[in-house]
């Protein structure tokens, strides 16, 4: 069983939501499948029955309510069944100045209303040509989890190198399994007992060319899939992966 999640990032549409579904209504492989379009397609979804088919958000606000425009709280999210959500993505990071300390808050205003939080982490070029990206993921890991508890729930991390996103390079099975061990290792020291409740999926230029490989590895729980999630046909492909 793995995740397989697509970040359709600011692209679809309400046709092409329903094209998903309808591609979708006879789905009966047992991965799980989270689709995150924009907010504006999140609601009034109500009628969705799909067995392992979620929908998840790509973005919360970390504040509760309040004078703060344009925001979606954890509580909107969750009033409309929304289970699951994307925190720190390297776009919004890079772009929207979104701290590790705004993710660390948007994870527990998520936990709190029962959200599974996917939390996107990641080096840059600069920091893997360096041999840096332990050190920035480490970061990256101890900030996001600073004080919180998790107890039983599920935690997504998401590994995404950011100079594998959207550009077609991807990094060898070796270098992904390593940096998958390595996540590994750091929430086993940050959460001893419950380290087996994070599930470690990989994200940068997955496609039909690639996922095979990357999903065959027993280190690697999934993947986060960008551009090539917004074909239905390709990404229904993807989702029924089988060992
Ligand atoms: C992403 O942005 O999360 C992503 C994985 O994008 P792509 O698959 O297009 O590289």
């Amino acid at each position: 069983m793995k995740y397989i999640i697509a970040n359709w990032k600011l692209n679809g549409s309400k046709p092409l939501l329903n094209e998903f579904l309808n591609q979708f209504a006879t789905y009966n492989s047992h991965n799980y499948v989270v689709l995150c379009p924009p907010h504006l397609l999140l609601s009034d979804l109500d009628s969705i029955n799909i067995d392992n088919f979620f929908m998840g958000s790509q973005n919360v606000s970390e504040f509760t309510n309040g004078a703060f425009t344009g925001e979606i709280s954890a509580e909107m999210l969750a009033d409309n069944k929304i289970f699951y959500s994307i925190v720190g993505h390297s776009e919004r990071r890079t772009l929207l100045a979104e701290t590790n300390e705004k993710i660390n808050i948007k994870i527990k205003q998520l936990l709190s209303h029962n959200i599974t939080p996917i939390l996107c982490i990641g080096e840059n070029l600069e920091q893997r040509d360096a041999n840096t990206f332990k050190q920035a993921i480490d970061l990256q890991l101890e900030k996001a989890f600073k004080n919180i508890k998790i107890d039983d729930k599920t935690i997504i991390i998401a590994y995404e190198p950011i100079w594998s996103i959207g550009t077609g390079v991807i990094p060898e099975i070796s270098q992904i399994n390593e940096v998958h061990e390595f996540i590994k290792t750091i929430m086993k020291q940050l959460y001893p007992k419950n380290v087996n409740r994070f599930k470690i999926v990989y994200g940068g230029s997955v496609n039909l060319k690639n996922y095979q490989i990357i999903l065959s590895s027993s280190l690697v729980d999934g993947v986060l899939v960008g551009g090539a999630s917004l074909d239905s046909k390709s990404f229904y492909e993807i989702c029924n992966f089988k060992n």
